[in-house]
Protein backbone atom coordinates (compact mmCIF):
# COMPACT_ATOMS: atom_id res chain seq x y z
CA UNK A 1 0.00 0.00 0.00
CA UNK A 2 1.52 2.92 -1.09
CA UNK A 3 0.68 5.73 1.26
CA UNK A 4 2.25 8.98 -0.39
CA UNK A 5 3.68 11.63 2.82
CA UNK A 6 1.83 15.05 2.14
CA UNK A 7 4.62 16.53 4.45
CA UNK A 8 8.16 15.03 2.04
CA UNK A 9 6.69 15.35 -1.34
CA UNK A 10 5.47 18.93 -1.85
CA UNK A 11 5.68 19.31 -5.25
CA UNK A 12 9.05 18.64 -5.70
CA UNK A 13 10.72 21.68 -7.01
CA UNK A 14 13.59 21.78 -9.25
CA UNK A 15 15.99 24.39 -9.37
CA UNK A 16 15.33 26.93 -12.62
CA UNK A 17 19.13 27.13 -13.43
CA UNK A 18 20.49 23.02 -13.35
CA UNK A 19 17.03 21.39 -12.75
CA UNK A 20 18.14 19.97 -9.34
CA UNK A 21 15.69 19.22 -6.74
CA UNK A 22 18.30 19.47 -4.17
CA UNK A 23 17.02 22.59 -3.34
CA UNK A 24 15.87 23.80 0.21
CA UNK A 25 13.71 26.96 1.26
CA UNK A 26 15.50 30.32 1.88
CA UNK A 27 13.29 32.43 3.69
CA UNK A 28 10.51 34.66 1.77
CA UNK A 29 11.52 37.81 -0.03
CA UNK A 30 10.06 41.64 0.62
CA UNK A 31 6.35 40.70 -1.63
CA UNK A 32 6.53 37.14 0.57
CA UNK A 33 7.27 34.95 -2.16
CA UNK A 34 9.20 32.07 -0.77
CA UNK A 35 12.84 31.83 -1.89
CA UNK A 36 14.45 28.55 -2.32
CA UNK A 37 18.31 27.91 -2.53
CA UNK A 38 19.68 25.70 -4.69
CA UNK A 39 22.70 23.11 -2.96
CA UNK A 40 23.91 21.51 -6.54
CA UNK A 41 24.56 25.16 -7.88
CA UNK A 42 24.16 27.60 -5.12
CA UNK A 43 21.21 29.93 -7.32
CA UNK A 44 19.03 31.54 -5.01
CA UNK A 45 15.76 32.59 -6.23
CA UNK A 46 11.96 32.83 -5.86
CA UNK A 47 10.54 29.31 -8.30
CA UNK A 48 7.58 30.66 -10.01
CA UNK A 49 4.84 28.15 -10.53
CA UNK A 50 3.65 30.55 -13.84
CA UNK A 51 6.90 32.71 -15.45
CA UNK A 52 5.37 36.35 -15.04
CA UNK A 53 7.84 38.30 -16.76
CA UNK A 54 6.99 41.77 -17.04
CA UNK A 55 6.75 43.27 -20.77
CA UNK A 56 9.59 45.24 -22.05
CA UNK A 57 7.51 48.17 -22.61
CA UNK A 58 5.58 48.01 -19.06
CA UNK A 59 9.19 47.71 -18.08
CA UNK A 60 10.23 50.89 -19.46
CA UNK A 61 6.99 52.57 -18.85
CA UNK A 62 7.67 52.07 -14.76
CA UNK A 63 11.56 53.20 -15.30
CA UNK A 64 10.64 56.65 -16.94
CA UNK A 65 8.45 57.49 -14.35
CA UNK A 66 11.05 56.86 -12.03
CA UNK A 67 13.64 59.20 -13.77
CA UNK A 68 11.44 61.47 -14.59
CA UNK A 69 8.51 61.88 -12.54
CA UNK A 70 11.18 61.76 -9.42
CA UNK A 71 8.65 58.62 -8.41
CA UNK A 72 10.20 57.12 -5.52
CA UNK A 73 10.28 53.18 -5.69
CA UNK A 74 7.48 52.94 -3.19
CA UNK A 75 5.09 54.92 -5.01
CA UNK A 76 6.37 53.14 -8.03
CA UNK A 77 4.86 50.06 -6.04
CA UNK A 78 2.12 51.55 -5.16
CA UNK A 79 1.28 52.92 -9.09
CA UNK A 80 2.32 50.23 -11.20
CA UNK A 81 1.95 47.59 -8.56
CA UNK A 82 5.51 46.37 -9.10
CA UNK A 83 7.58 45.32 -6.29
CA UNK A 84 10.68 48.00 -5.77
CA UNK A 85 12.75 44.99 -5.53
CA UNK A 86 12.26 44.25 -8.61
CA UNK A 87 12.49 47.94 -9.84
CA UNK A 88 15.85 48.86 -8.05
CA UNK A 89 16.90 45.29 -9.96
CA UNK A 90 16.06 47.30 -13.64
CA UNK A 91 17.81 50.39 -12.31
CA UNK A 92 20.77 48.32 -11.60
CA UNK A 93 20.66 46.55 -14.78
CA UNK A 94 20.19 49.33 -17.19
CA UNK A 95 23.45 51.65 -16.23
CA UNK A 96 21.92 55.49 -16.23
CA UNK A 97 24.75 57.95 -17.40
CA UNK A 98 26.57 59.30 -14.66
CA UNK A 99 26.19 62.86 -14.64
CA UNK A 100 26.37 64.47 -10.98
ZN1 LIG B 1 20.76 24.67 -9.26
Amino acid sequence: MARKSSLAVEAAPRCTRCGSERIVKNGKNVCGHQQFRCRACGACRVLRPKSRETAPERKNEVLRAVATERLSLRAAERVFGVARHTISRWLEKKPQPAHR
